[in-house]
């Protein structure tokens, strides 16, 4: 049995994008928590978010987050999920969990580039760069006491695939 791999981190690190090609080269199913929410629901994080506020939508990522988890699997989740010590626990209880790490600045420009704002809405109300910097430097240890294995994510998306099968032991030889 192949245990999921939960990748964990900021928005922007490339959990969506570094998932996809990892379930790919691994040969596994890709699910995205924060668009199985959206599917589910038929509704962006942003409307779920306005209608019903940020408590109600954590409670449906954790409803996510368990609905998703099963073997074989990438699993991209949102990047307030290791917010909740449930989901924490239950992350490296079920799988093995990454943190795709990656500076503000890096994050930031990414952003800055594809704000996809239906997907990400705005947790403090400020710039964006002013945003990841507060968020991150709230949320950073809960990343790693989260994670199994830290990665850098500022490199190219097939560098940071090739770092998670090293770290995890996949690369095929
Ligand atoms: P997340 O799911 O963690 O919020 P995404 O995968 O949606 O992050 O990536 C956010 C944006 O950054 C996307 O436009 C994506 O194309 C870009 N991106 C993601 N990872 C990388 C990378 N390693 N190098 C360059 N751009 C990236
Ligand atoms: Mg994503």
């Amino acid at each position: 049995m192949t245990l999921p791999i939960f990748l964990v981190g900021a928005r922007g690190c490339g959990k969506t994008t570094v998932g996809q090609a990892l379930a790919l080269a691994q040969g596994c199913q890709f699910i995205d928590t924060d668009f199985w929410l959206q599917e589910t629901s038929q509704q962006t994080i942003a409307d779920i978010v306005a209608r019903d506020g940020w408590e109600a939508f954590r409670a449906r990522e954790t409803d996510a987050l368990k609905a998703v988890t099963a073997p074989a699997r990438v699993i991209a989740t949102g990047g307030g999920i290791i917010l909740s010590e449930y989901n924490r626990h239950f992350m490296r209880e079920k799988g093995i969990v990454v943190y795709l790490c990656a500076p503000v600045a890096v994050l930031a420009d990414r952003l800055e580039a594809f704000p996809e704002e239906g997907q990400r809405p705005t947790l403090t109300g400020k710039p964006i760069s002013e945003e990841v910097s507060e968020v991150l430097a709230l949320r950073d240890a809960l990343y790693r006491e989260a994670a199994h294995h830290v990665v850098n994510a500022a490199q190219s998306p097939d560098q940071v695939v090739s770092d998670i099968e090293a770290a995890l032991q996949l690369a095929r030889a």
